[in-house]
Parts: C-alpha cells; structure tokens; sequence
C-alpha cells in the first residue's frame, strides 16, 4: 500500500523589540547571564507585567503578512508547568482567545498566530562543575515571541522544510524577526502522521520538537515518515507522543508519550487585561507594511520583464531586491543588472562571506559601469576586470577605465592594423582557413583579442577580421 504524509509545524519566532513583552528589560541576545533581568522576568511575588505594544505592533504585521484575521479581543492565559527557566511556575501566553486566526500562505493554512513569552534558557554545558550542576540564564526569560500553527497541509519533508524556508524570509522582510536560527530566534516543531493514500481521516501524529535548522526538519521528518510507515506496515499502530530529532545518529528518539503529556490547566491572566486591537490601528499598520516577496517577485516580472527564475532570486531579500531596483533606477537595463548582480556580484559577496548590505559595491556604481559596457566605451571581458578593481579598491568605474587606458579600440584602422599583423604571423592558419577549415577563425579572432589587451570591440574585430579574409 502507498502512505502519505500529513504535516503541520509549529514556529516560534522572537520579535525583534527592544524590550522584552512585559517588562522594560533589554531582548538583546547576548549578554552576560542574568544581566537583563528584572522583577517581572524572574518571577518575583508581586511583580506585575504590562504588556508591550511594540510587540503587538510586529505580532500583527506578521499575521496580516500570513494573509490572518486580527481579533479586536485576545487574551493571554497562564499555561502552567514547573521547570527551572520558568521562575513564576507558567508561560504567559494565549490559548482559546489568540491575536490573529485563519491565514494562508503559498497554499498552506495558518490556523493561529498568537503572542507570548519565552523562557530562560539552562545552560548544561560550560561550566567546571557542569557535570554536577545545571545553569540558569534568565536574560530570555520574557521575550516576545509568536507562535505560528499552520494546518496539516504540508505532504513532504522537502515541502515543509521549504515552507519553513518561505516563512522565515517573510518573516526577515517585514523586520519582525532576525531569522538567526541558531541563536534560537526562530525554531520549529513538526507534527507528522502518515495514512494511505486516498484516505480523508488523519492519521495519529507525532511531534517533533526543536527543530532549529531546514536540513533538520527535513532531515526529522524523512526518518519519522518512514518510521511510521514501517510501524503501520507491520501490522502496528504509531502512538501519540513527543519525539527529537538526534542529528547525531539521524533518527528521532521518544520524548514523552501522550499518557504523560502536560496538563497545562489553562486559566486567563488575572494580571493582564484583555489585549484590545481596534480596526484603526489595523489599517494604519496595513497600510504601513513593505510589499512582500511574492508579491513583488511577480511585480518584478510585469514591471521588467525579468524572467521568474530571476525575479525569484532577486526577491530572496529585501536589501537584494531594493539593491535590483536602485540599480534599475540609476538607468541600468533590468536584465543586465539582474545578470550582473546574481553573477558577478553575487560570486564575490559569497567568497568574501558579505552580505548586499556590505557590498563594497554600490548600486549605482554597478549601473555607471553596466552604463560603460553599453555604450560601448569598454568590452564586456574588460568590464569584468573593472569590476574586480571597483569591488577591491572602491574606486569607480570611470576612474579605473581612465587610469588604466581600458577604452574599447573601436578605430577602424587600429583594428585593420592589428589584423594585418596577426595574419603576416599566422600564415598557416590563414590557409587553413581558406582552405575550408572555418574553426580557425574563431583562433584567430583570439590573437586580434589578445594583441589587442583585450580591448578592441569583439564585434567590429568579427567584421573586419571577415573582410580580411576574403569571407
Ligand atoms: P495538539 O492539540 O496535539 O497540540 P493541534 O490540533 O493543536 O494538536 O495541532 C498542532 C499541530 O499539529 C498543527 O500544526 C496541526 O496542523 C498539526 N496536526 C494536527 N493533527 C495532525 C495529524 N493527524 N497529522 C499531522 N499533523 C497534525
Ligand atoms: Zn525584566
Ligand atoms: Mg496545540
């Protein structure tokens, strides 16, 4: 029988304020331990949070970006379990009444996005006496985050891990989030059941918790469908429950089972009033709200012309696509720019490990020497070399081109001169040529190139090499 697999995930992104969600500590990572504390996020007795609005602010953008309903009412609720990063005994967050409903992106449902705070964070490792002790650090301790519950609708671990993927850079893009997985700022938990296909009910899932990297996920999720597919194929049944994933030996290993699962007893916040969003404050922060990287890839193809593969490059970041179009209004044609940026451009930010925002490069430098190679002033192979030099020294192109004396030859008789030269010295490519061996010519434009530096105009050498000899 062929099994399918039912996904859902689950991700949690820290936004980006200044403040944490209750209090008026620093959200900065990476601080001394313990130095972003207060009261509120240790969870003294008496200590009351007030919520911050900012994080409202950015919650809202990122459910409106995933196509949600914001209700004028949600609540935060006290979700209770004991652990040592959780000082007052529970989580903040929302339960029955979450911020934002019933969302959509790239064809996978969002069922919620909802706010609520982050624990602190045991440190197990790093200490001389680690092997007896386990660490707290509560500078996390009441940072905002959201979580994001997608529908079941994802059918594979490539599917979902690029989801994930999708979800991040729009998550990047409005600035809500930094994307930095490893630091933790955004991590994933999968849920996953498999049935067979053709089957309408749903078969009994399993949760893969913290997944913090795309390969992982992916990586989880082939091991867990195919698990579970050995599971039912024998003839047994795949129980609820919570697994990792141990990249280590590449399987997902039993956590807890539902029979231990936490009851979290649920209440609603005494401390905290109901959160009230009204339809004003919506709009404004809709109407605030940077185009986003779908939308503005198929504008990219409309506008320019570019082809998709292109635009969906170029859309990869806000900086790189704001990058494509100042370079485009600095008077640079679409497509070459789009060459020269994902070519060019982009090898070298790669090998010097720079982002678009750290190009040495600016757009419309890119677009001055782009300009130089279409009105013919420097070749093409010449222009890759200018740019080398722009992107090491800063300099600009008409500088290196007038320094260096790199204007394309396109005088007749300098050409005519050069030809005549090459060919008293290649006599016997010459009647090789003549004597219907037309790959010689392609040599010989070589030599005209080469005795030229490279800058005569490779289309006028064609011409007059051509007339030269007779073709
Ligand atoms: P729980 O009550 O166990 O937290 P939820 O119904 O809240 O489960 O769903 C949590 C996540 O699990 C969602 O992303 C949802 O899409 C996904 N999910 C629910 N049921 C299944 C299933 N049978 N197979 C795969 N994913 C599922
Ligand atoms: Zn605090
Ligand atoms: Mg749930």
């Amino acid at each position: 029988m062929d099994y399918e697999a039912v996904i859902g995930l689950e991700i949690h992104a820290q936004l980006l304020t200044a403040s944490k969600i209750f209090c008026g500590c620093s959200a900065a990572f990476g601080a001394p331990p313990n130095t972003h504390v207060c009261p509120v996020c240790l969870g003294l007795p008496g200590a009351l949070p007030v919520l911050n609005r900012a994080a409202v602010d950015d919650a809202i953008r990122a459910a409106l970006a995933l196509g949600c309903t914001i209700h004028e009412t949600s609540i935060f609720a006290r979700k209770n379990y004991f652990y040592p990063d959780l000082p007052k005994g529970y989580q903040i967050s929302q339960y029955e009444q979450p911020l934002a409903t019933d969302g959509e992106m790239d064809g996978v449902g969002i069922i919620r996005v909802h706010l609520e705070e982050d624990a602190g964070k045991s440190l197990h490792e790093g200490f001389p006496d680690s092997d007896r002790k386990t660490y707290v650090d509560y500078n996390r301790s009441g940072v905002p985050l959201i979580e994001i519950v997608t529908q079941p609708d994802l059918r594979s671990a490539a599917d979902a891990a690029e989801f994930f993927s999708r979800l991040r850079s729009v998550l990047v893009w409005l600035g809500v989030n930094d994307g930095n997985m490893e630091e933790g700022s955004l991590r994933c938990d999968a849920n996953v059941s498999v049935r067979p296909v053709g089957a309408q009910n749903l078969g009994t899932k399993a949760e893969v918790k913290n997944l913090n990297s795309f390969r992982f996920l992916q990586k989880a999720l082939e091991h867990e469908i195919a698990r579970q597919i050995g599971v039912i194929s024998e003839g047994g049944r795949v129980v609820q429950e919570t697994r990792l994933w141990d990249s280590a030996a590449g399987r997902t290993v039993s956590m807890r089972s539902k029979e231990e699962a936490h009851d979290y007893r649920y209440f609603p916040e005494p401390d905290l009033p109901p959160v009230v969003v009204d339809a004003n404050r919506v709009q404004q922060i809709r109407s605030a709200m940077p185009e986003l990287p779908g939308a503005r890839r198929r504008r990219f193809v409309e506008q320019y012309a570019l082809p998709e593969y292109d635009a969906g490059q170029l859309t990869q970041t806000r900086a790189l696509a704001d990058y494509f179009e100042s370079a485009v209004a600095a008077g640079a044609p679409a497509k070459l720019s789009s060459n020269w940026i994902m070519g060019e451009l982009a090898r070298k930010l790669k090998e010097e490990d720079r982002g678009i925002d750290a190009s040495p490069l600016t757009a419309s430098r890119l677009a001055e020497l782009i300009a130089l190679v279409n009105n013919g002033t420097i070749s093409g192979s010449i222009a890759k070399d200018v740019f080398e030099k722009m992107f090491a020294s800063g300099r600009t192109a008409g500088e290196i081109v007038a320094a260096e004396g790199l204007t394309q030859i396109d005088d007749e008789s300098q050409i005519v001169g050069l030809i005549a030269d090459v060919l008293s010295r290649h006599a016997d490519a010459v009647a090789q040529y003549r004597g219907g061996k037309t790959t010689t010519f392609g040599f010989l434009v070589g030599q005209v190139m080469k005795a030229a530096a490279g800058k005569a105009n490779p289309k006028r050498v064609n011409e007059l090499l051509r007339k030269a000899l007779g073709a």
